[in-house]
Parts: structure tokens; sequence; C-alpha cells
């Protein structure tokens, strides 16, 4: 099994932390993964990812401004994502040992309604089949859905082979090769809080590069990588999936400020603590509380992130 958090932790845990006060009555929040040194990146592929979450950004923050959904809003930029090569989700997704692409989604309104899609193989955009297992079915999470579900809930299917782009098959032989050790940066997560007040998170990621067939991470769990509740906050996670899991990060958050009263700052502080880095864990995640306050937290040496300061777009490189 490769990409295990023993592996890939091999820098201090230092958190680094955003927070940003509201100034309007909405609020949206992407990232694009959890990685290690900044040094990895070249300008060039750096200016790539800026432009790559900037548009994301772009699409989400459109709907918001006219009054849509936070739903909406996390589901349009997760798709500009997805699309876009370089981000570890929908095409372009970190492969498996076996160099397939087995992808997850989830996404969650803040009324409680989630829906989720792991070891996704056929649908272009796994954020929308998500959102369709939540709108269409009565269940949660579905595991390897069929090409016809997909195509019958009205979604484009795309041959497996789609999601796989030279870079990832590259990065796998050197993953296979031990010339690499469990490189990450490019699961994606959006949240958001609309106009009406309430808040909704997505999340979409191939996994880790080089992970056993089967293996599902955090991002289709609810409560570990995807977690929404109105009055609360809606969050993204991205980092070792695994901890993610065993420490319910996403609702370990939401229970300090429901049971304990925190404010969210506070809340993502103490869960990365207790629950990453004194577990010798990496990741970040996104935040937005039901106020529209946006946290981004991540505790590995860099993020990959857009949100708004000041009225500036912020991007996280
Ligand atoms: N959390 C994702 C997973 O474990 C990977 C990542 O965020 O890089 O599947």
């Amino acid at each position: 099994m490769r990409g295990a958090p023993e592996e890939s932790v091999a820098f201090p845990l230092n958190t680094r932390m955003w927070d940003v006060a509201p100034t309007r009555t909405f609020a949206l929040a992407l990232h694009g993964g959890a990685g290690g040194r900044i040094e990895e990146l070249s300008s060039e592929h750096r200016q790539a990812f800026e432009a790559g979450l900037a548009s994301a950004y772009g699409a989400g923050i459109a709907i918001l401004e006219k009054g849509g959904s936070a739903l909406d809003a996390v589901c349009a930029s997760v798709e500009q994502l997805e699309n876009n090569p370089l981000f570890n989700a929908g095409h372009g997704a970190a492969l498996t040992a076996n160099g397939t692409a087995e992808l997850d989604a989830a996404v969650m309104d803040g009324s409680g309604r989630a829906g989720a899609v792991a070891v996704s193989r056929y649908a272009k955009n796994p954020v929308f089949l998500a959102r369709s297992i939540m709108e269409r079915s009565s269940h949660v999470l579905l595991v390897d859905p069929s090409e016809q579900l997909v195509a019958d809930w009205g979604h484009a299917t795309v041959a497996p082979d789609y999601f796989i782009t030279e870079a990832r098959q590259r990065q796998l032989e050197r993953i296979l090769g031990n010339e690499l050790t469990a490189p990450r940066h490019g699961t994606v997560g959006a949240v958001a809080r609309d106009s009406q007040g309430h808040v909704a998170a997505a999340t979409s990621t191939g996994g880790m590069a080089g992970q056993d067939i089967g293996r599902v991470g955090d991002t289709p769990v609810i409560g570990a990588g995807t977690y929404a509740r109105d009055g609360m906050a809606a969050m993204s996670c991205t980092g070792d999936g695994e901890s993610f899991i065993r420490g319910v990060v996403s609702y370990d958050i939401v229970a300090r400020m429901r049971y304990l009263g925190q404010p969210l700052p506070e809340a993502v502080t103490e869960t990365i603590r207790a629950e990453l880095t004194e577990k010798n864990a990496s990741g970040g995640l996104v935040c937005v509380d039901g106020d529209g306050r946006v946290v981004i937290a991540h505790n590995s040496p860099t993020m990959f992130a857009a949100f708004e300061q000041d009225g500036q777009l912020v991007l996280l490189t």
C-alpha cells in the first residue's frame, strides 16, 4: 500500500490559518489540495494552478452574486476543477497502483442532505453524480455505480481512460519506482454560504496516488472529508484521508462549535492539533460558518486555495 500517512510526513507539521470576517451576505472558499514543499512547483506550473483556482472561484462567486444557492456555487466551482487536468479530481485524477482512476466525491448542504460516490468510473463530473445521489435517490453513498445509472440520471458519461493523463502516469511510475513519496496536491473542494444563510460543501478527488484498488478516502465519508450544517459551518478537507476518517475531522470541528460553543477558528485549530498534528498526519481544509466567516487552515507545508480578503481574491499555491 502506497500513500500511507507515515510515508508522506517527512516535514514539520505547522498549522497556518487565515480567518476572514464576513463582508458580504455570501462567501466562497476553494481548495486545490494539500501538499508538500513549495519548491516542488515551477513558476509556470504555479501560475497554471492559480489560473485554475481563479476561474473556478469566478464560476462559484458569480452564482452567489446573483442570489444563487451555496449548493449550486460549490458544485460549479468543483466542476471546473474536475475538468482541469492539473487537479487531482475528474480529468487528471491521481491513479491507483494499477494505473486506473477511481474517483470519490461528495456534496452536502446545510439542511442535512448529503450525497457521495466512491470508486466512480464513468461520470465525467463525479460532483454532479454525488449531487444526484443526494437529490434523486434515498441513499447517501454509492460505490462503483454503473454507467447506465449515470446516463439515466442525465449526466455526461466518459470511458474510464478519459480521466488518465500522461502526467499522472509518469507520477505513478515514479511512486512505484520509489522515486517519489506520496505526492498529493490537487484534491479539490469548495464551501459556500449564500445570501439566504445556507451553507454547502463539495469535495472531489482521485484519492492518493498509488493507492490500492478499492481504497476509499475521506472525501465521500460525510463528517470526515466533507460536512455542512446550517447555522454552524460547512467544510471540505484534503490530506491524509485515513486520518481524516479516524478523526471524523469535519464533524469534530462542528461538534466543538455545537457542544463547546467554540468559534470556528478555535474549533479548527484544536481539531487539526488533536486529530492531525499529534497523530503525525498532514492536510488542510476550507470552511465557512453560518455568518459567512471563512477559515482556511493546513498543517501540510502547502495547500492550494482561493478565497476573498478585503475585497481581493487571495490565491494560495
Ligand atoms: N484526502 C484525499 C484522500 O485521502 C487525498 C487528498 O486530499 O490529497 O483520498
